[in-house]
C-alpha cells in the first residue's frame, strides 16, 4: 500500500530471547524500535518466532520454530501450488491502496472439500469479526479467499504425532515436538497469499477438529512476502478462531501481550514502546490515563494492573484481563480497541474516490467519494473545504462539483476530509491518524 506511511513497529518479543538478551534489547525496547525480529526479514529464513496455545485457557507460550516443516512432513508436498488458484472476494469494500486485505486460506482440504473451507473460513470469519473492534471497523477490510487444494484429506499431527499427510500447506501440528502448535511452511503460504490482489495479514484454516494454532509476527515481511502477521487455526475447534483475533492484535495493533510468567521477575527495560504496557517509571504519565476509573468491555475497571509484556513486577496492564491476556476473554479492553482502530487505520482509509487526485478537475465534474461501510463504534465525518475554509452546508455530501462549493477559478483546491468521531478513540494523536484527505485542483 504505497502512500499510507507503512513504517510500522512490530511488537514481536521473542521471551527467550528477551531473557536471554535483555541487555542488548534494553536500549531497542525504548524509542518504538521493534524489539525482536521474529526471523530475519530479507533472505533466507531459517526460523520464525511464534506464538502459540496448549489449551483455550492455558497461557501462551512462545518458541522458535523452523520455517520449513521437518523432511518428513515436506518431503510429501508439491514445491509450489498451482499458476491459477481461484481467488474469490468474501468482501471487497474498496481499494487494496485503501483496504487492510486480509487473505484465508486452507489446508487439508482437498478439491472436492473446497465447499466445506468455504463453509469453515465463513464461520470462523464471522466469529473473528463479531468481537470489537473488529465488528465495526470489518468495513475497512477486503477479505480474500484462496483456493489450495490438497491431495489428501486433514493434517499433519492429527491426531498423532507420526501421522503424515499430504497438504499443500504442510500445516503440522506437533511442530517442535509440541502437540498443539500447529506449524505451516511459510514459503507456500506466500506463494498463495501472493495470488490474492493484495495480503497483509493471512489466517491458515487447517482442516481439523483438533485444537491447535500459531502467530507468526513479522517485523518485516518473510522474503516475497507482503503480510506482516499468519496465524494458523484449527477449523473445526470452536475456540481456535480466539487465536486469530489475539494475533491481529499483534499483527494489525502492535498490541504487546498481557501475561506474564511466573519467574520472569520485574521488567527490565526502562520503558515500553506498547500502549496497553506501561512501567512503573511511566506511572505519573500512564499512557491509558484517559481510560481510567471507566468500565471495560472486559468486565473490569480501567487502571493498572501490575503484570504484563512477560513480566511480573514494574509493569502494568490496563485491565485485569482481556483477550491480550487470555483466551478466555473474547473482548479488548478500552484500550486495545483504540490501538486497534489507530491499527486498522495505518493500513486503511475511509475515505476513497474514484476521481484521480493529481489531475485538474472541471468546475462542474462531479467529485464522487466513498465511505467505508463501517457500523457501531465507528462514527465517519466528511467535511468539504475550498482552499482550507469549510464548506459547512456540503458537510456529508457524497458527490459535489467545485462550483457548487464556490470553487471555480481556476488553481482553487477543493478537499474532502473524513475523521472518525468514534467514542472508542481518546488520544487526539489517534483521532488525527483515524482522518484522511482527499483534493482536487480546479482546471
Ligand atoms: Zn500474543
Amino acid at each position: 500500500m504505497p502512500g499510507h506511511g507503512r513504517t510500522r513497529t512490530r511488537w514481536i518479543t521473542s521471551v527467550a530471547a528477551a531473557v536471554t538478551a535483555a541487555a542488548l534489547l534494553a536500549g531497542a525496547h525504548t524509542a518504538g524500535a521493534a524489539p525482536v525480529p521474529a526471523a530475519t526479514g530479507s533472505g533466507p529464513v531459517a526460523t520464525h518466532e511464534v506464538e502459540y496455545f496448549e489449551g483455550p485457557t492455558a497461557t501462551p507460550r512462545h518458541k522458535k520454530v523452523p520455517a520449513r516443516p521437518p523432511a518428513r512432513i515436506a518431503g510429501h508436498q508439491a514445491p509450489t501450488p498451482a499458476a491459477a488458484t481461484a481467488v474469490t472476494a468474501v468482501q471487497e469494500t474498496g481499494p487494496v491502496s485503501g483496504r487492510l486485505d486480509l487473505v484465508v486460506m486452507g489446508d487439508g482440504y482437498t478439491a472436492e472439500q473446497q465447499a466445506d473451507f468455504r463453509a469453515d473460513a465463513q464461520a470462523t470469519l464471522d466469529a473473528v469479526f463479531a468481537i470489537e473492534p473488529y465488528a465495526s471497523y470489518r468495513g475497512l477490510f477486503n477479505i480474500w479467499l484462496v483456493d489450495t487444494a490438497s491431495a489428501e484429506s486433514g493434517v499433519s499431527g492429527d491426531p498423532t504425532a507420526d501421522v503424515v499427510r499430504n497438504t499443500a500447506l504442510s500445516s503440522y501440528f506437533f511442530c517442535d515436538d509440541t502437540e498443539r502448535l500447529l506449524c505451516v511452511d511459510t514459503s507456500k503460504v506466500t506463494a498463495y497469499a501472493n495470488q490474492a490482489p493484495a495480503s497483509d495479514v493471512v489466517f491458515v484454516l487447517s482442516n481439523s477438529a483438533k485444537y491447535g494454532g500459531a502467530g507468526y509476527s513479522f517485523a518485516t515481511p518473510p522474503s516475497g512476502a507482503s503480510y506482516h502477521g499468519v496465524a494458523t487455526m484449527s477449523s473445526d475447534n470452536a475456540k481456535s478462531y480466539l487465536i486469530g483475533a489475539h494475533e491481529l492484535g499483534h499483527s494489525i495493533g502492535d498490541l504487546a501481550d498481557e501475561y506474564q510468567y511466573a519467574g520472569y521477575g520485574t521488567y527490565p527495560y526502562p520503558s515500553s514502546a506498547s500502549a496497553n504496557i506501561s512501567v512503573t517509571a511511566e506511572l505519573d504519565v500512564r499512557k491509558w490515563y484517559r481510560w481510567l476509573g471507566e468500565q471495560d468491555p472486559t468486565g473490569s475497571v480501567v487502571g493498572t494492573y501490575e503484570g504484563g509484556d512477560y513480566y511480573e513486577t514494574g509493569v502494568y496492564r490496563p485491565t485485569s484481563t482481556s483477550l491480550m491476556r487470555t483466551l478466555t476473554s473474547t473482548e479488548f479492553n478500552h484500550v486495545g480497541r483504540e490501538t486497534m482502530i489507530k491499527g486498522f487505520y495505518t493500513y486503511a482509509d475511509a475515505l476513497t474516490s474514484t476521481v484521480p487526485t493529481g489531475t485538474r478537475v472541471g468546475s462542474t465534474q462531479p467529485l464522487s467519494v466513498r465511505l467505508a461501510p463501517l457500523t457501531g463504534l465507528a462514527g465517519l465525518s466528511l467535511t468539504w473545504y475550498v482552499d482550507g475554509r469549510q464548506v459547512t452546508a456540503a458537510a456529508g455530501d457524497l458527490s459535489v462539483t467545485p462550483a457548487e462549493l464556490g470553487a471555480t477559478r481556476s488553481g482553487q483546491r477543493v478537499t474532502a476530509t473524513v475523521t472518525d468521531t468514534t467514542a472508542s478513540v481518546r488520544d487526539p494523536a489517534v483521532r488525527a491518524a483515524t482522518a484522511n484527505s482527499l483534493s482536487w485542483r480546479v482546471r
